[in-house]
């Protein structure tokens, strides 16, 4: 069979322990025997990334600015054991952390503060990147911006903007659901900056008046506002967000429901904050009208802000189907509710996508499976779910494909997540999921080990190439 050229690179970023071990099975048997694509390889694993001391997740999300497809295998987020387990140098950030700093960080100017060329090929940035690494994303710039990056590939970087974390199930018709009901996905949305993350909390000792001051920088009267008089001890807390931030968590909510060709909900509780939650309804109001409206209508879509209590409500209810945007904290929650409620992690994926809708990193919403990953280094079988890697995969290539409007590259993508939903249908699966049909005691027969799955994938694939080549 020949193999559909793909025109632009895409980047890869390994990772760690059994997700590593499907990964491998994943490109070997299913990507690189059908695509000729050029992959700009990153290993995050975890020895990688302490020998480079983490400048090998820098450089990956600098990659993946420059080609804007990226598609990530689980990793290992160091804590004091990892680091005792691995010998390692540090206790490393979590690289998820990291990429999403810097996608995110390039054009927040709060964060980058600036870049300029000093010619034409070289570039120095300013950088004040408060969580990720300074010194050694300016060290990767000064060393290394001569070979890799073109001016017109920084460019293009400039236009990016802030990002989106969504999450969404992959769905298969004879894997049972908490919630019956849910028979198309819910994509959500989690608006991953400020609020409860950034707020500042204390412990208040005794009686006293709390007020909270701001001071304008043009030397306007501060403005104080007294928040409780406390008659004894107790607890007080300060959070904030920027327009900003929320305008790019609109643009990217509205360019995902587009895409998607799904309706879209923002949820807040406004009746209560009115003014902080409400200037969440009015920007995402604002560029709805703006820029949205008119196309969402001409593919009779429709946006809609509801309360966070009536849209829990409905999401119960629904049938799913629909793009749910989250304020920070509700999105933590609500993913973890969706998560369990469509059945396994195995079925989750995560997509990074930039508010330009430009940018798109992918992965599955699971970790690297230690637990299997200990069997496996013993020797023994493991039934690992590879559908959300596999997944990763195709969520990033078919970017790709919209990017360079690659229709045998997208026709390619959906007949390899038909030919996972189909393996699945015909009641070949994993154990995670044979579990979900026959119970928590289900014998042998009635699940395929890792890589069986993987094989039955493959064979599915091909007859499916075959039967309906483009
Ligand atoms: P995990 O998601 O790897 O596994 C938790 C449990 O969920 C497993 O024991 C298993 O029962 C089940 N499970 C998860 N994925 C499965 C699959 N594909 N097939 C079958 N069962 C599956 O989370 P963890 O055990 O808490 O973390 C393990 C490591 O993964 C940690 O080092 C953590 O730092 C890392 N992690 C990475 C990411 C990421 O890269 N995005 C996310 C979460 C955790």
């Amino acid at each position: 069979m020949e193999k559909i050229k793909v025109q632009n690179p895409i980047v890869e970023m390994d990772g760690d322990e059994m997700a590593r071990v499907m990964w491998w099975w994943i490109k070997e048997k299913l990507i690189f025997p059908y695509l000729d694509l050029d992959i700009e390889y990153f290993d995050l694993g975890i020895l990688n990334r302490d020998a480079t001391d983490d400048r090998v997740t820098v450089e990956s999300a600098l990659a993946t600015l420059k080609y804007n497809v990226a598609v990530k295998c689980a990793t290992i987020t160091p804590d004091e054991t990892r680091v005792k387990e691995f010998g390692l140098k540090a206790m490393w950030k979590s690289p998820n952390g990291t990429i999403r700093n810097i996608l995110n960080g390039l054009c927040s100017r709060s964060q980058f503060t600036m870049f300029h060329w000093e010619n034409p090929y070289a570039v120095r940035f300013v950088v004040t990147l408060g969580e990720v690494h300074y010194e050694k994303v300016l060290a990767f710039w000064r060393t290394c911006t001569k070979q890799a990056l073109s001016p017109s590939a920084l460019g293009s970087c400039s236009s990016l903007n802030m990002g989106t974390v969504f999450r969404e199930p992959i769905l298969c018709r004879n894997i049972p659901r908490i919630v019956p009901g849910w028979k198309k996905p819910i994509c959500i949305g989690r608006h991953a900056f400020g609020d409860q993350y950034r707020a500042t909390d204390t412990v208040i000792g005794g009686p006293g008046k709390l007020k909270m001051v701001f001071v304008p920088e043009n030397g306007d009267i501060p403005v104080e506002l007294n928040v409780y008089d406390f008659k004894g001890p107790g607890i007080a807390l300060a959070m904030y967000n920027v327009d900003e931030s929320i305008r790019a968590f609109a643009e990217s909510s509205m360019s995902m429901a587009f895409s998607k060709k799904w309706p879209l909900y923002l949820s807040t509780k406004n009746t209560i904050l009115k003014k902080y939650d409400g200037r969440f309804k009015d920007i995402f109001q604002e560029i709805y009208e703006e820029k949205w409206k008119q196309k969402f209508e001409e593919h009779l879509l429709w946006y809609e802000h509801r309360l966070i209590d009536d849209m829990v409500a409905y999401a119960i209810k629904s049938d799913g189907g629909y793009v749910w945007a989250c304020k920070n904290y509700d999105g933590d929650v609500q993913s973890d509710l969706l998560a369990q409620g469509f059945g396994s992690l195995g079925l989750m994926t995560s997509v990074l996508l930039s508010s330009d809708g430009k940018t798109l990193e992918a992965e599955a919403a699971h970790g690297t499976v230690t637990r299997h990953y200990r069997l496996y280094q013993k020797g023994q079988e493991t039934s690992t779910n590879s559908i959300a890697s596999i997944f990763a995969w195709t969520r990033g290539l078919e970017h790709r494909g919209k990017l360079d409007m690659n229709e045998r590259l997208l026709d390619f993508v959906h007949k390899l997540e038909s030919a996972c939903i189909g393996t699945v249908e015909s009641g070949k699966m994993t154990k995670d999921l044979a579990i979900l049909v026959h119970g928590p005691k289900v014998s042998r027969e009635f699940y395929l080990n890792t890589e069986e799955f993987i094989d039955a994938v493959a064979q599915n694939l091909i007859s499916k190439l075959q039967s309906l080549a483009v």
